[in-house]
């Protein structure tokens, strides 16, 4: 990675960069400053979710641009009812409202405030409001200050303290943990159905339905964080359905946070709100009516060509039934992946799309210099050859291509792995 204390630089140094500046993609390709082209697995981190250059994005960014570029959230924006609608019908499949937003930190603050809020309109039994959220360890939600202290990773909090009270982060898929931790103070649970940056780690269909059984007996709001696993990615819009399966019926979570995928690109987040009844101390209320008028706002939030850029990808996911293609191209990576058959990789595991090739650290000792995480080192071994990919965490180096990602395409970037492999270790 590029020093991130470079002195040539006018950009403060914040991300610690791979040597490498993009020109241009197109597809499941990117070139570079030098011409170089290269197959895109990290998709800007499970953000171009129909590749680059995608005409029916461009089409929309630049039709609406020409129209409304933007509107104040004073007044009522082009595309923000169609979407909201389509949040509820399409993706959730259940009543519910939505609010817009410009990226995944943000839609996962508004979710915290949403709990917040709750906490005060349901406060424990002497009036004091709730305000205790449950995350995990290994999550991470954002950015910013409630992203971080949600964050259940020390490494994101460094430096930063005191961070935001209320936050407690469990140990992921432990149901008697779960249980354990509820008391007076706590309002709501927070999880990634497949943790992304913790490895492509996946809630079990077990964990998810004792989850909402927990938040019903408790009063707790069950918010879900589907800012990189959701809108497709995992073989489902709603991608707590692709793990429930036939479950998912009977499971609606209080809140759904999206972002990433959702804008293909563009930015923009949203946060859908269900319908349900939840208890306050003045009787029942809908979830989605805790939030009411003056609570929360944004200037950009739901913007005139966000709104319209995500309604094309849903469109475009929908038309070309890219869903089912990600199941169908996971299912290869999957065979493909494990037929490979080296040493140096410990397991490949995910769903759809989200696939995490997890590494035999030990196996990487050797070649790896000190205070270097073997799945960087891999990831730029990959990058040299041509196949851009993204660590997640130390020893798990992460796939997230488009979604309409070719087969051809996939096969080459195993061929890419299979001989990286081959040159590291013989
Ligand atoms: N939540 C999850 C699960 C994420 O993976 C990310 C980003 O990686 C975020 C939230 C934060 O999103 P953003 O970078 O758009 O703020």
């Amino acid at each position: 990675m590029a020093s991130s204390s470079d002195s040539n630089s006018f950009l403060l140094g914040n991300y610690a960069r791979f040597d490498l500046t993009l020109t241009h993609g197109q597809g499941s390709r990117v070139w570079d400053t030098d011409g170089r082209e290269y197959l895109d697995f990290g998709a800007g981190i499970a953000v171009c979710s129909l590749g680059h250059a995608h005409p029916g994005i461009t089409k929309a960014i630049t039709e609406q641009a020409g129209k409304l570029l933007h509107c104040s959230n004073l007044y009522g924006s082009p595309g923000q009812e169609t979407l909201a609608e389509a949040l509820s019908e399409q993706v959730v499949g259940y009543p519910g409202k939505s609010v817009f937003v410009n990226s995944g930190a943000e839609a996962n603050e508004t979710l915290i405030k949403l709990a917040r809020r709750f906490g005060v309109l349901s406060p424990q039994a002497d009036g004091t409001p709730r305000y205790g959220i449950l995350t995990f360890e290994k999550s991470f939600h954002g950015r910013t200050f409630a992203g971080i202290s949600a964050t259940g990773q020390a490494k994101i909090h460094d430096g930063f303290g005191p961070l935001l009270p209320g936050f407690t982060h469990l140990p992921y898929n432990d149901v008697e943990a779960l249980e354990a931790a509820i008391d007076a103070n706590t309002v709501a649970i927070l999880l990634e159905p497949i943790q992304g940056e913790g490895g492509i780690r996946m809630a079990t269909p077990e964990f998810l339905k004792a989850a909402a059984d927990l938040a019903k007996k408790h009063n707790l709001l069950l918010l879900l964080d589907e800012v990189q696993c959701g809108f497709g990615r995992i073989g489902n819009l709603a991608g707590w359905k692709a793990i429930l399966e036939e479950d998912a019926e009977d499971f609606v979570p209080h809140g759904v946070s999206w972002a990433k995928g959702m804008g293909g690109g563009y930015p923009i987040g949203a946060v859908w709100v269900s319908d349900q009844l939840v208890q306050t101390k003045s009787g029942s209320l809908q979830a989605s009516a805790v939030l009411g008028p003056g609570t929360h706002g944004t200037t950009y939030g739901g913007g005139p060509v966000a709104c319209a850029v995500a309604l094309a990808v849903l469109d475009t996911i929908d038309e070309e039934g890219l869903v089912d293609h990600a199941i169908g191209m996971g299912r290869r990576a999957a065979g493909l992946l494990g037929a490979i058959g080296s040493p140096a990789i410990q397991e490949v595991r995910g769903m759809g799309l989200m696939i995490g090739i997890v590494l035999d650290t030990e196996f990487f000792r050797p070649v790896v210099s000190s205070g270097e995480a073997p799945s960087s080192f891999l990831v730029k071994a990959l990058m040299h050859a041509g196949l851009l990919t993204v660590p997640a965490g130390p020893d798990v180096v992460r796939w997230l291509p488009p979604l309409n990602l070719s087969a051809g395409d996939l096969d080459e970037a195993v061929s890419i792995l299979e001989s990286t492999l081959e040159k590291l270790f013989g």
